[in-house]
């Protein structure tokens, strides 16, 4: 019997927009006779995650009256909880040669695939500083998800969506690329009721498996859900991080105690706000609770460190079904002679091995040795091995907040 948390939404079930079978075919021979627009990556992710029903209960890009509510209440204008916007623009060009309720495909601008049909409903101008503000909580052009909002185009296209294809997401990343009602099965076939799910896009240290482990102490099972789709340059890409994560499971878990997959979404670095994202489509997936450790989907300083776990405290009740299992900062204590949190350790700075992920990239990409007991000795080696093998050397830039200091 299905025991998990039920899929977010109203329906309380999964709705994926992907097509199959004969209307696929339909629809892709009608898709090539449409006007095509271009999605950037940030896009054809988003079309992705509805596709396979990952963003329910979506039913395809953002209105208008959608994207305020949710900046200003997280809120869709049927009441529906949402954290981000998911939207799609155009120039205003090409937003002239539309009418509403035209069909178009939305092709992804980086291998060319057509990836939907859309039917628009909706054509309007967006205040990118109100979102960036929102969700962000800055507006610096620094800030990677801020630089993505502002350098949208002028008119958003809002209306549903039928999914053509997942691109190249099932095959390159075959074995890890999961959909919703995959990994819901894995975890019914299992007899897991609670799971919870441990978001990742860096590599996986000890830390994590520490995470991971204190999940694991008090439920069914734990889901190592990374991500597939772009990341910043200089870290570290999925397959490397994958190969990471097998070798842990393999040598430092219960045997089935796991399940690794991956999502095919780009990270929009929105802190608390991508952490309740981030909790809404694990309810797809059938996760329980969402592991939200220091900095959640942070990146440099711009959020506080709990940040992330606040924001739980202040949506509605009953908003999600998926907790936050908060988690405390992690390290190698050497006092305590094992790994520890904040909340556990009683020793001071100078025992504990506190090295941030920024820091161990740094340190691999200078050819250098990072210390014991912050990484598993099999996941360094394939670390250093990736190191050693890139042509140009990428440089890691330090961010204050992630020395410890
Ligand atoms: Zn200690």
């Amino acid at each position: 019997m299905d025991q998990l948390v039920k899929p977010h939404g109203r329906e309380k079930k999964l709705m994926p927009l992907l097509l199959k079978g004969g209307e696929l075919k339909e629809e892709r021979k009608r898709a090539a006779s449409l006007k095509r627009f271009a999605m950037t990556s940030r896009e054809t992710g988003d079309a992705i995650m509805m596709g396979i029903g990952g963003f329910t209960p979506l039913e395809g890009f953002m209105t208008g009256e959608d994207w305020k509510g949710v900046c200003k209440d997280m809120a869709m204008s049927d009441g529906t909880f949402w954290p981000i916007p998911v939207t799609i623009s155009v120039s205003e060009e090409d937003a002239a040669t539309i009418k509403d309720g035209d069909d178009i495909t939305l092709v992804d601008a980086e291998t060319g695939t057509d990836m939907a049909i859309m039917t628009v409903r909706d054509r309007y101008t967006i205040d990118r500083e109100l979102e960036c503000k929102e969700v962000f909580r800055t507006t610096d052009p620094e800030h990677p998800g801020v630089a993505m909002v502002m350098s949208q185009k002028a008119i958003n296209l809002g209306g549903p969506i039928r999914v053509l294809s997942e691109s190249y997401f099932p095959e390159e990343f075959e074995g890890v690329y999961m959909r919703p009602a995959e990994s819901r099965k894995l975890f019914n076939e299992r007899g897991w009721k609670t799971v919870a799910a441990l978001q990742l896009r860096n590599p996986m240290h000890r830390s994590h498996e520490y995470l991971a482990k204190i999940a694991l102490e008090t439920l069914d099972g734990l889901f190592i859900h990374q991500l597939v789709g772009k990341l910043k340059p200089g870290d570290i890409p999925a397959d490397v991080r994958v190969k990471c994560i097998d070798m842990l499971v393999e040598n430092y878990f219960v045997k089935d105690s796991v399940i690794q997959g991956g999502y095919p979404l780009d990270m929009r670095y929105a802190g608390p706000r991508e952490a309740l994202l981030h909790a809404v489509f694990r309810q797809n997936y059938g996760c329980s609770h969402l592991i939200v450790g220091r900095d959640h989907a942070g990146v440099g300083s711009y959020y506080g460190p709990f940040d992330a776990q606040e924001i739980f405290e202040e949506i509605p009740a009953g908003s999600l079904e998926t907790k936050p299992l908060k988690i405390d900062w992690t390290f190698y204590c050497y006092k305590c002679r094992g790994m520890a949190s904040m909340k556990t350790c009683p020793h001071g700075k100078e025992d504990r091995l506190l090295l941030s992920g920024t820091v161990l990239r740094k340190t691999l990409s200078e050819g250098g040795d990072p210390p014991e007991d912050f990484s598993r000795p099999e996941v360094l080696e394939i670390l250093k091995a990736y190191y050693a093998g890139l042509e140009e050397k990428v440089e890691v830039k330090l961010h204050h907040a992630a020395t410890g200091a």
